[in-house]
C-alpha cells in the first residue's frame, strides 16, 4: 500500500461536501485530470448521501466511515455505515429504483457510482450496515 487515510464524520448533509473535498485532496497526489477528480467527487457524494439518507434515515448522531487507499495509480475508496442495510442489493442497484420516491430521489445513485468509477461493489447486511467499495 502506497498511501492510506481514514476519517469518520457525523451523518449530516454538510459533511457530504467535507467528504468530497477530503477525497479529492487525497487523490490529488495521483495527478488526476479535472474530469477524474469530478467523477470521484460525484461518486463519493452519492455514497455518503445514501448512508445519511437511507442507512441512517437522517439520524445525525450516527457516523459515516470513509477510507481511501492508493496503490500504484489506483485509488480505492470505501464508504461505510452501520445503518439499516439493504435487503435486496440487485434491486437497489437498478437504475431508477428508489425506496424514497417521496423525497424526490431519482434512484440513480448506484448507477452514477458505477458509471463514474471503474469498479463499484456493494455489500450490506440487513440491520448491520452497508459498505461501498469503489476504484478508479
Ligand atoms: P438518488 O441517489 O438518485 O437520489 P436513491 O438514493 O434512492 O436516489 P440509489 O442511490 O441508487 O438511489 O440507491 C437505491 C436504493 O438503495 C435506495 O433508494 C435505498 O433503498 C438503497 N440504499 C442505498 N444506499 C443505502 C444505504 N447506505 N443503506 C441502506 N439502503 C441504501
Ligand atoms: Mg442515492
Amino acid at each position: 500500500m502506497k498511501n492510506y487515510m481514514e476519517v469518520s464524520f457525523l451523518a449530516k448533509s454538510e459533511n457530504e461536501a467535507f467528504a468530497r473535498v477530503v477525497v479529492a485532496s487525497f487523490a490529488s497526489q495521483l495527478d488526476p485530470t479535472i474530469d477524474e477528480i469530478a467523477d470521484i467527487k460525484t461518486a463519493v457524494s452519492e455514497a455518503v448521501t445514501n448512508s445519511i439518507i437511507h442507512g441512517y434515515d437522517e439520524d445525525e448522531t450516527k457516523l459515516v466511515y470513509l477510507k481511501c487507499e492508493i496503490e500504484g495509480d489506483i485509488i480505492k475508496i470505501v464508504v461505510e455505515d452501520n445503518g439499516k442495510g439493504i435487503e435486496n442489493i440487485e434491486m437497489a442497484k437498478q437504475p431508477l429504483y428508489t425506496s424514497k420516491p417521496e423525497l424526490e430521489r431519482s434512484g440513480m445513485g448506484f448507477t452514477v457510482m458505477e458509471t463514474f468509477m471503474d469498479e463499484m461493489e456493494v455489500s450490506s447486511i440487513l440491520g448491520e450496515g452497508t459498505k461501498i467499495v469503489m476504484k478508479k
